[in-house]
């Protein structure tokens, strides 16, 4: 998280909100570790902004965000002055520079930057290539001998 309102939420600078992907196995420990650290998140002001930052649903999120406990992103514990109004997430979007950020890119209905735009000459090229190299097939006309 690189947000400017972070420096001022209550967790800046603490850890234990993601625990560590081999320090448990059940949404019951995930519990147990870092659930101590919704505390942090009730006077906390940017609860919206947190899961709109850390996208926890689609991100398959374990940890602590917004005021809420997530595993594989899902909410298995939240405080109790939570609202819906909080949860909303913007579209995670592929990284450009690759196949599936050319693809965002149409999705969108955006102009693909430079570096999807280079993507996308890559693969055509590339297909081009794949598809000289499939062999043709060949309609022979073999006149029929009486
Ligand atoms: S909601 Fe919780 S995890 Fe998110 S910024 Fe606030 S204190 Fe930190
Ligand atoms: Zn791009």
């Amino acid at each position: 998280m690189t947000a400017s309102w972070l420096s001022r939420a209550p967790c800046d600078g603490l850890d234990g909100f993601t625990p560590s992907e081999d320090a448990w196995e059940t949404a019951g420990d995930l519990k147990r570790l870092c659930g101590s650290r919704l505390g942090y998140c009730k006077p906390c002001p940017f609860r919206a902004e947190c899961i709109a930052v850390v996208k926890p649903a689609q991100a398959m999120f374990d940890g602590v965000a917004g005021g809420r406990v997530w595993c594989n992103g899902l909410v298995i514990d939240a405080l109790d002055d939570v609202s819906d109004d909080e949860l909303a997430e913007p579209k995670l979007r592929a990284t450009c520079g690759t196949e599936a950020g050319a693809r965002d890119h149409n999705r969108y209905g955006e102009r693909p930057c430079t570096s999807c735009r280079q993507v996308a000459r890559q693969v055509a090229a590339r297909r081009r290539k794949e598809r000289a190299k499939q062999p043709t097939q060949m309609q022979l006309d073999i006149p029929s001998v009486a």
